[in-house]
């Protein structure tokens, strides 16, 4: 199989999707629009920490990239809140034996860019920019370090050039396009709560750290190094927002009043919270995703805001779902893009919708007691009834099953845990019968 494939941005779904189609025999075009990063180019590469699951840990064991990926990350079995008088209040994510892993986005891409490079196949450019995508004769206009237009056709396209993508710019063009992009009024933080003096953790390492306070929060994810990647999502406007944290003093009155627990353990905070770019939260939807043989995948059809940890397990999945499609219709681009399309669609929009919903659950219902007591009666149900009953967070997380499915499974299972604390019918949660007819009335 000679075709050759051109692949627009080298970030995480970008070199993934690279060795997926090397490993098919394809000629593997990567064009990147900033520097090497393995050559420490990262440039604006912030220090993100993303959260890998189920869905991306599938995409990378069908590559048997897992334990090398695995290696650099850590394992978070549950949430762990801090309440503003600094008391701690542990929810485990699912069944003992899961987890979700935390690992730092630069260093995933710098791993895969590094794995890639093993396929003589993958042919990459870095300091390639795109400026325009031809739809219609597959050409794709880049501009290198030293101001020169490249012009490369392939076979097939793959816009993998993230939320601002370039390719889709030029499919907003076509008549009847659908394009949305939604901003929150939230922007974000990176911040740091850095190792003691002995390099040691200062939090429990295998836990995601939230401090919820309602309108905004901060949550911590764990790095290798014995620090916490911090970050704090905040409304631009409003009492208590970014707006009004513009001197030093604000800043540290604010981390003091909100986060008490958290600040001796943040000795730079205010030089990072200057520092440190504002980033910015939008979803933005868009079809279709393909045009004659050019198609989105990632951030570029499907960006999401990041509180359900996503983004990156479902820009895996489109590699995952796409490369099944090439197996099912051999050598038929236009059937194989359209089917990934098709399938991809509604559990990107369904993600797009869970991820917006988390964010409330997050910032505002972790901190609140009832909130807490279903969580509670939740998870004696999934311990009991594990057989049967899934929670919405682990069918998002710990599944491969649809993300459309996790959001109608998800109303569903609402709807019995507010029967059963309505009706305090917590006492029967142990009553097998009883229970297992509550559950087989939700199909
Ligand atoms: C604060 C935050 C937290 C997140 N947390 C999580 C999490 O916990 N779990 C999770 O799964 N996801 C998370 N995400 C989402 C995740 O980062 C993205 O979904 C993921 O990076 C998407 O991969 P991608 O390859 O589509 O885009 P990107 O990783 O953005 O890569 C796009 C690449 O294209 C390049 N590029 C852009 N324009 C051009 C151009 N014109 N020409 C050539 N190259 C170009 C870029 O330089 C980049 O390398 C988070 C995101 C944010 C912002």
């Amino acid at each position: 199989m000679s075709e050759k494939i051109t692949l627009v941005g080298g970030g995480l779904a970008g070199s993934l999707m690279s060795i997926y189609l090397a490993k098919k025999g394809y000629d593997v075009h990567l064009y990147e629009r900033r520097g090497d990063m393995r050559q420490g180019k990262y440039e604006g590469g912030r220090s993100i920490n993303l959260a890998l699951s189920t869905r991306g840990i599938n995409a990378l064991s069908k590559l048997g990239l897992v334990d090398e990926i695995l290696g650099i990350s850590i394992p978070m079995k549950g949430r762990m809140m801090h309440s503003t008088a600094g008391d701690l209040a542990y929810q485990a994510y699912g069944r003992d034996d899961q987890a979700i892993y935390s690992v730092s986005r630069g260093e995933l891409n710098i791993r895969l860019l590094q794995l890639a490079d093993e396929y003589e196949n993958i042919h990459m450019y870095f300091d390639h920019k795109c400026i325009h995508a031809n739809l219609e004769t597959n050409e794709m206009t880049f501009v290198n370090a030293e101001g020169q237009t490249v012009k490369v056709v392939s076979d097939v396209v793959l816009s993998t050039d993230g939320a601002f993508s370039a390719v889709r710019d030029s499919m907003i063009r076509y008549p009847r396009y659908n394009f949305s992009q939604n901003y929150e009024n939230y922007g974000y933080k990176e911040l740091e709560i850095v190792p003691d003096s002995n390099g040691n953790f200062q939090m429990d390492v295998n836990s995601l750290h939230i401090w919820p306070r309602s309108s905004f929060m901060m949550i911590a994810l764990p790095n290798p190094g014995g620090n916490f990647t911090c970050t704090l999502f905040m409304p631009y406007d409003g009492e208590v927002s970014l707006s009004n944290l513009q001197t030093k003093e604000q800043v540290s009155q604010f981390f003091d009043t909100y986060f008490a627990d958290a600040v001796p353990m943040m000795p730079n905070l205010v030089d990072d919270f200057f520092n440190n770019p504002t980033g910015h939260l939008a979803t933005m939807r868009c079809y279709p995703w393909v045009k004659n043989k050019v198609a989105l995948m990632g951030d570029s059809a499907h960006a999401i805001v990041p509180f359900y940890g996503q983004g990156m397990n479902c820009s895996f999945e489109d590699c995952v779902v796409l490369d099944e499609c090439i197996d099912k219709y051999p050598g038929n681009w236009a059937k194989i893009l359209d089917e990934y399309q098709k399938l991809r669609k509604p559990n990107a929009d369904a993600i797009a919708s869970l991820a917006l919903q988390n964010f409330i659950e997050m910032r505002d219902l972790v901190g609140l007691p009832e909130f807490l007591h279903k969580k509670h009666v939740e998870h004696d149900l999934i311990k009991l009834y594990s057989d049967v009953y899934k929670s919405q967070y682990e069918r998002v997380t710990f599944s491969n099953d649809g993300y459309l499915d996790a959001l109608n499974w998800g109303a569903k299972n609402d709807a019995l845990l507010e029967k059963i604390i309505s009706e305090k019918l917590e006492d029967k949660i142990t009553d097998q019968n009883f229970i297992r007819d509550l559950i087989s009335q939700m199909k």
